[in-house]
């Protein structure tokens, strides 16, 4: 089965679209959670990963706050005014469709979780240590992430051995062997100094992994966070993937 794993759209629909029209026919879409936050179109976002028929979507931080779930003093400044501005833009419908969103979620070998299986929410997954403590809190063969924004793979090959590393790049691609930690990137902000939307397609019958870029016109995406009175910085960065 041919899988689109996508993560931290955060409210980027120019992004999220190119990655459709990107990735090719699909069997089914995985969603790693922050559907909304910093960017100026999560209706639009919520709505076009709704209407996906073959969807297994996950809760992320953002997603969280924006339905009021989080305390706004854990975030800076900056991301707690486009959490409030989301909160007021939000529909009552796509706030239903995230409050029955699960913090993780089971398919077969594969354990979907928006930080960490150790803490769904908050963790952030980005050396070696976290990884291999995380390995004991998921019991199927693979985890995957989202959270950091960062394409990334950890690999166990076994219970005494270190775990393994990589910055993935476009087109590069993992046959899979247990025991794996994968992050699929940002869709709508990537922070590996590369503006391309980032994305996954797994094939989990051949348990290959396969990491993608596209671009996106971002202009669009600056023009209406500061159309909306957003904060400035979160247009800047999406020139820089930062
Ligand atoms: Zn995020």
């Amino acid at each position: 089965m041919k899988t689109l794993v996508i993560s931290d759209i955060h409210a980027n629909l120019p992004a999220l679209e190119a990655v459709f029209d990107h990735c090719g026919p699909v069997d089914a879409v995985w969603c790693l959670g922050d559907l909304v936050g910093y960017g100026p179109d999560p209706n639009e976002c919520v709505e076009r990963i709704r209407a996906i028929p073959n969807l297994f979507c996950i809760l992320g931080n953002h997603d969280a706050a924006a339905l009021g779930q989080l305390d706004l003093a854990a975030f800076n400044f900056d991301a707690q005014q486009s959490t409030l501005w989301t909160q007021l833009t939000l529909s009552q419908e796509n706030k239903k469709f995230l409050l029955n969103l699960p913090e993780t979620r089971t398919i077969g070998q594969f354990t979907l979780a928006h930080g960490s299986p150790h803490n769904p929410i908050w963790e952030y997954v980005l050396d070696t240590y976290t990884a291999r403590v995380n390995f004991q809190f998921f019991n199927t063969s693979y985890c995957l992430i989202g959270h950091s924004h960062l394409p990334l793979s950890f690999i166990q090959a076994s219970e005494i051995t270190e775990v393994e590393m990589r910055i993935m790049h476009e087109s590069q691609t993992l046959a899979l062997t247990p025991r794996a930690i994968l992050n699929p990137g940002s869709v709508g902000q990537p922070r590996d100094h590369d503006s391309r939307a980032s994305y996954a397609i797994l094939d989990t019958e051949t348990l290959q992994w396969e990491l993608k870029r596209v671009h996106y016109p971002y202009e669009i995406v600056q023009e209406r966070i500061r159309r909306f009175n957003l904060p400035d910085r979160h247009a800047l960065r999406l020139a820089y993937g930062w």
